[in-house]
């Protein structure tokens, strides 16, 4: 089943460190947002699949920029425009991810009134001073309440970021978040290494307030030691940045993992169906101009050549802890893995990287922190 994916490019600040498509919030822009997206929905819904027919959609995914600053109703608005056109599952997996700064109890409950059943909160980290440096809006306080309040209002599917190797943490400080992430009992969690890109104002604030990243064997410290200690409390990492209770797994976001098939709607938003990948235009304006026009808001369409498809394949299924089937990619894609890649994979094999079982091709976690060098295989 289809995974449908939905941008909303709105903030109340931009962060220091962020390189997604996003700009400041505007309460009028985002009015004719909202009216764009839900054209653009029921437009690609309607346009149909094979044959005209109707397309089965298990997931709904609101990512950002901050989504959380839509309205409840906006929201229920555009789950109905997803509805009108798709066959959505009745046990579908819909997540808003969400601020904390942004929610209140009360807000939360309308968001669930209006569908949304799974919460995906950006908290990054539990310390004051590095979320200061990251220059968030929120405090380690507000996340801790936000997923109080989350709970309160009824939501049992509840996610959280945290952010590692942040300037000036140490391995210890990131353990703290760590814990405190845990007390909240989190069904998900999400860890991901900072990258700071060339262009982001964090470098210069780093060079002047003199701010250093661990080094290299630190940040491999901080991720070891965070996988152990979760697993040692019963959640699953099921993907290099990813773990989860028993069944907690993201379903949306195991479609772009499992080589599945989605559709991005709004400014920026990716898609990949039939073997067939396309953009949508990312400047909010234009894009809300085209859909406007009754245009196609799709740019750098591209059918991929067979080998493309088989490399995402194999690069994304080793994102995953399972790793790759390679009987199903023979299955697929007619090709042998070991014939193809053997020669190649062998070394990361025997330097503990990789793990071949049976049929099964996977990362270990040494190989996890070295997964890009691996990958490169496949690329
Ligand atoms: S809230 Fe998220 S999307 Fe918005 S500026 Fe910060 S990091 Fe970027």
């Amino acid at each position: 089943m289809l995974g449908l994916y939905v941008h909303v490019p709105f903030c109340s600040a931009i962060c220091n460190y962020c390189n997604f498509n996003r700009g400041l919030f505007d309460g009028d822009l985002k009015l004719r947002y909202v009216d764009a997206l839900c054209a653009e929905i029921v437009r690609a819904g309607g346009a149909g699949g094979a044959g005209g027919v109707r397309q089965a959609a298990d997931t709904i995914f609101f990512g950002g920029g901050t989504p959380s600053l839509l309205e409840p109703h906006e929201i229920a608005r555009i789950i109905a425009a997803c509805e009108s056109v798709f066959d959505v599952a009745a046990d579908r997996e819909v997540s808003l991810e969400a601020n904390p700064e942004t929610v209140t109890r009360s807000r939360l409950a309308a968001f669930r009134d209006a569908g949304i059943n799974r919460l995906s909160f950006g908290v990054q980290s539990f310390r004051e001073d590095e979320l200061r440096r990251l220059s968030r809006l929120h405090s380690a306080d507000r996340a801790r309440a936000a997923v109080a309040e989350a709970r309160a209002a009824g939501f049992d599917n509840v996610s959280l970021d945290l952010m590692m190797w942040l300037p000036e943490q140490q391995v210890s400080h990131w353990l703290e978040s760590v814990g405190e992430a845990l007390a909240l009992e989190p069904e998900h969690l999400s860890l991901y290494l900072l990258e700071v890109y060339p262009n982001a104002p964090l470098k210069e604030d780093m060079a002047r307030a003199k701010w250093s990243q661990a080094p290299d064997d630190d940040a491999a410290a901080m991720y070891v030691a965070a996988m152990e200690r979760l697993e040692q409390v019963g959640y699953e990492q099921y993907e290099i940045s990813n773990v989860a209770k028993p069944g907690r797994r993201s379903r949306h976001n195991l479609k772009y993992w499992t080589d599945g098939e989605w559709l991005g709607f709004g400014c920026g938003a990716h898609s990949t169906q039939d073997g067939v990948r396309w953009k949508n235009i990312s400047s909010t304006p234009e894009y809300i101009h085209q859909v406007g026009r009754g245009d196609s808001t799709a740019v750098d369409i591209r059918r991929l050549t067979p080998e493309e498809r088989l490399g995402d394949a194999l690069f994304t299924g080793l994102r995953l802890v399972d790793g790759i089937d390679v009987n199903a990619i023979q299955t697929r894609y007619g090709v042998d893995v070991w014939q193809r890649y053997g020669r190649e994979l062998e070394p990361f094999i025997d330097a503990g990287c990789l793990r071949r079982d049976g049929a099964s091709l996977r990362l270990t976690r040494k190989g996890m922190l070295l997964a890009h060098e691996v990958m490169t295989v496949f690329v």
